[in-house]
């Protein structure tokens, strides 16, 4: 079987174009657009300031203090976060931890960061006498979060840490503790609440444009390749749940804006070829919300499901295609008599350098991030329901 699968992989698009990992330009028919001249004018603004930026960048360098970051675990994800702080406005990289000195030496070399600023696994508390690292991003794997976010709070920083939080609801409430105790700030990065595509789906939603909404459907999946950390549950802490059915479930969480009241799940493993001896291939879970609305999502080690979601209300329907990938989301909606069709034009690392500077932003500030600890605990406890119904352990 040919396995295709990383979560970047399939975040990319390289699925859908082998030949092209940057795929926005060629998705689509793009006779098929229809933008309003408002629209167009808003989205021809943002290519272009997304173009301005180092200039305005190069302004904000004399005048703003930039919030210093030491990433943790120099892997995929790190590879976006990396340069998307080097384009924002107001952070910057000043630290690196990793196992790997030499891959290390070349990062730091990249991004200006003194050899006395790099960490292993080992000495990473000494990042306590660093004071040009204000922040960590924790880019672990999933069941690594816990124990450097905790580590990093203890030395008095602040920590922006991938999704999944955790992979306990007692870890995620230990990191929350940790934090306050400390008096540092805690974000999980869910980018897509930093994105524009999803906060207008969200905003058309909020409006009424779609009425009452009624159900909510969303899927993500990838067939995944053996050997990765992701099929160990050690490290992952569970499956495709944990890794790419969380954007399904945050989504129905931020789109009603609700909590899930029952949630009742199924899970299987068709492919006994060794991946699947730790975690789950496929699950498929059902919720209802206390306002009535009903949703169903869909996520697998297996297939490749492709990253989106359709949510159904009395006067229309919306639906987001590569609602959780780094580019090319489409929004497309129908409702009292209006169509929307369009692309966002942003590229990757935009919603890297959204997220970034927002997070610094709070820090330099002293407020509350928009995605806090406790929202990264909510998952983890719906997630843990959704598996105790598909009678998983957890
Ligand atoms: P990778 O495997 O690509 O990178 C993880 C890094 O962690 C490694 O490169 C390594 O860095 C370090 N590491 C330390 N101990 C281990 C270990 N035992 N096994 C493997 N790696 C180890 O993972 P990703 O970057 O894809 O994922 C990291 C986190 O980011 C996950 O929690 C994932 O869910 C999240 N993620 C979020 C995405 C998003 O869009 N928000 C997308 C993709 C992932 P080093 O060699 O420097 O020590």
């Amino acid at each position: 079987m040919g396995s295709i699968y990383s979560e970047d992989a399939l975040l990319r698009r390289a699925l859908h174009f082998p030949h092209c990992p940057v795929a926005y330009p060629t998705r689509g028919n793009p006779t098929a657009m229809r933008f309003t001249r408002r629209e167009f004018s808003k989205l021809a603004a943002l290519s272009l300031a997304a173009r301005l930026a180092p200039a305005a960048q190069a302004h904000k360098e004399t005048t703003t203090r930039k919030t210093g970051y030491a990433v943790i675990g120099l892997g995929r994800i790190a590879g976006h976060f990396l340069p998307a702080v080097r384009g924002s406005a107001n952070s910057q990289i000043t630290g690196l931890v990793s196992g790997h000195r030499d891959k290390a030496d070349k990062i730091a070399a990249e991004y200006g960061v003194p050899s006395s600023s790099i960490y292993n696994y080992d000495n990473f508390d000494d990042i306590v006498h660093n004071p040009a690292v204000d922040a960590v991003y924790v880019a672990l794997p999933n069941s690594m979060h816990a124990e450097y976010t905790i580590r990093a709070a203890k030395a008095g920083k602040h920590v922006l840490c991938e999704k999944p939080m955790s992979t306990s609801v007692a870890d995620a409430e230990a990191m929350i503790a940790a934090c306050k105790a400390a008096n540092v700030k805690l974000m999980i990065a869910y980018r897509c609440h930093y994105e524009p595509t999803n906060l207008k789906a969200i905003q058309l939603i909020r409006d009424g444009a779609l009425g009452q909404v009624q159900a909510i459907s969303s899927t993500f999946g990838g067939n995944i390749s053996a050997g990765e950390w992701r099929l160990n549950k050690q490290l992952a802490g569970g499956g495709p749940l944990l890794d790419l059915g969380i954007y399904s479930l945050n989504a129905c969480r931020y789109l009603t804006g609700e909590e899930p009241a029952h949630i009742s799940a199924f899970a299987s493993t068709i492919d006994h070829d060794g991946r699947f001896n730790n975690v789950e291939e496929n699950l498929t879970w059902s919720m209802t919300f206390p306002s009535g609305i009903v949703a169903s999502c869909s996520t697998s080690y297996g297939a490749w499901m492709p990253d989106h979601y359709r949510v159904y209300g009395a006067k229309g329907w919306l639906q987001v295609d590569h609602a959780f990938t780094y580019e090319g989301l489409q929004l497309r909606a129908e409702f009292s008599g209006a169509k929307i069709d369009e692309i966002n034009p942003a590229r990757d690392p935009s919603h890297f350098v959204a997220e970034a500077e927002h997070f610094s932003h709070c820090v330099e500030n002293n407020l509350q991030p928009k995605s806090p600890g406790e929202e990264g605990l909510r998952d983890m406890q719906c997630m843990v329901q959704i598996y105790q119904s598909a009678g998983l352990s957890t």
